[in-house]
């Protein structure tokens, strides 16, 4: 670990790359399925059975010996085939066929139900007229115009998969279809890399609760909500530390609260104002600091270190004014919470492209990251940065979609040319 960031100013990417020294994935658990939406898998997993088990209808109908199709259909005077057959049984879902099917006669069975022995083909239900007789149980079944081949309609065992297969692999990210398959394949129960937790710490002696009516001097707390969403967007268990104030004692206590988490984000108080106490408290409750200040903009001031506890939580001190807190949190917090919930490949993937729609003057010596809008047009993304008064600007930020990323010390970029951006949830 290094801290030769603290002190002076640091690039972005060497931000970036000093966190991504710092982070470590979280050590995997065996979580309940239920709990494992949205985390890493940290095992291959194959399954215990074939799917489908037995050979199965894939539609509602009726299971045949499609030979009968050829041997027993009659020429109706229209010039179509008509065949009759006897109905033996009917299965529904969850049950399973006792008849043989023999020449002369069919089952009635649901999707998903085992073909019966004797059957090799299924007619969909919808081109079947079925005459139940009175007084008979079984009743017949009419096939109108049934042209029959065998095997169709019917899904073979172990056509999805087959009992050992490997279905998923260490390393994937379990979804909502990833969540089903570890279900059909008999998975209750799962080893993963747990989701990161993240506490919220905004500090602020002008800060209010939104529910307040703000007198002169004061403001509601937006980075508290904004910065909690962010991490409830990313599917992680988050904690709301309540505003603190800018005193000594006070910080000490939330914060010391905060450092039970794996993150600990905590914005404002950072800066070099008379009340910006964040570091020095920080420094107090052996907090590592690896930088101070990015050349960024907005968010500067931005602070990183490590603590010195058992889970070495990751301590981010973003600037208080809220598009600075929120571009910190997307640049610099986001990287670090999918390495810890090891994603590092989504960290390391090089950033999209989309070309300039309009010139952009607002370069700088500080890479910029500007709110922006995505345009899908013939032939790929046009990307527009969009009118904003600066980092406490929230309304216009609320219309991006993306960030758009100009390296320091460019030139104005013409429309026209590329520019890489970062997407926003
Ligand atoms: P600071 O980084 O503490 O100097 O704050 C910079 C600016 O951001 C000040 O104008 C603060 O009022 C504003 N600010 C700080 N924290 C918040 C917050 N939680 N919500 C909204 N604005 C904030
Ligand atoms: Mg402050």
């Amino acid at each position: 670990m290094t801290c030769n960031g603290v002190g002076h100013m640091i690039s972005v990417e060497e931000a970036l790359a000093s966190i991504r020294e710092a982070v470590h994935a979280k050590s995997a658990e065996r979580l309940p399925l239920t709990d494992a939406l949205g985390c890493v898998l940290d095992e291959d997993v194959c399954s215990d059975l074939d799917v489908p088990r037995h050979d199965q209808s894939i539609v509602d109908g009726y299971a045949v010996c499609a030979s009968d199709f050829s041997i027993r259909g009659v020429q109706k005077n229209s010039g179509s085939i008509a065949v009759e057959l006897e109905i033996l049984e009917e299965v529904t879902a969850g049950s399973v066929p006792t008849c043989k099917v023999k020449s002369g006669n069919t089952v009635r069975l649901m999707t998903g139900v085992a073909i019966p022995p004797g059957a090799d083909a299924v007619v969909m239900m919808e081109h079947v007229e079925c005459r139940d007789e009175p007084h008979q149980r079984r009743g017949i079944a009419h096939f109108v115009d049934a042209h029959v081949t065998a095997g169709q309609n019917i899904m073979r065992q172990g056509k999805s998969i087959k009992r050992g297969q490997l279905v998923l692999t260490a390393g994937t990210t379990i979804g909502g279809v990833e969540l089903g398959l570890l279900a059909q394949v008999g998975c209750s129960g799962i080893r993963v890399i747990p989701r990161p937790s993240l506490a919220v710490l905004p500090t602020g002696d002008e800060l209010l609760d939104p529910s307040m009516d703000p007198p002169p001097g004061k403001i509601r707390n937006s980075n508290g909500p904004m910065l909690l969403g962010c991490g409830r967007q990313l599917g992680l268990q988050v904690r709301d530390l309540g505003i603190g104030r800018d005193n000594i004692d006070h910080l000490r206590r939330s914060i010391e609260e905060g450092l039970s988490a794996d993150v600990l984000i905590i914005s404002g108080g950072v800066s070099a104002g008379t009340l910006d106490l964040v570091p020095g408290v920080l420094a107090d409750l052996d907090v590592q600091a690896i930088f101070h200040k990015v050349s960024v903009k907005p968010g500067k001031p931005l602070w990183f270190g490590v603590a010195k506890n058992a889970k070495q939580t990751k301590v981010f001190g973003l600037p208080g004014n809220p598009v600075s807190s929120f571009v910190c949190f997307q640049a610099f917090v986001r990287p670090a919470l999918m390495q810890l919930a090891g994603k590092l490949g989504d960290v390391e993937a090089p950033l999209p492209t989309a070309v300039l729609r309009d010139r952009f003057e607002g370069v700088g010596k500080r890479t910029v990251f500007h709110p922006a809008r995505l345009h899908r047009v013939a032939g790929g993304t046009e990307i527009e940065c969009l009118q904003w008064h600066g980092s406490g600007d929230l309304r216009a930020l609320s219309g991006a979609n993306a960030l758009a990323i100009f390296p320091a010390d460019e030139k104005p970029y013409a429309a026209g040319r590329a520019v890489a951006y970062q997407l926003i949830d």
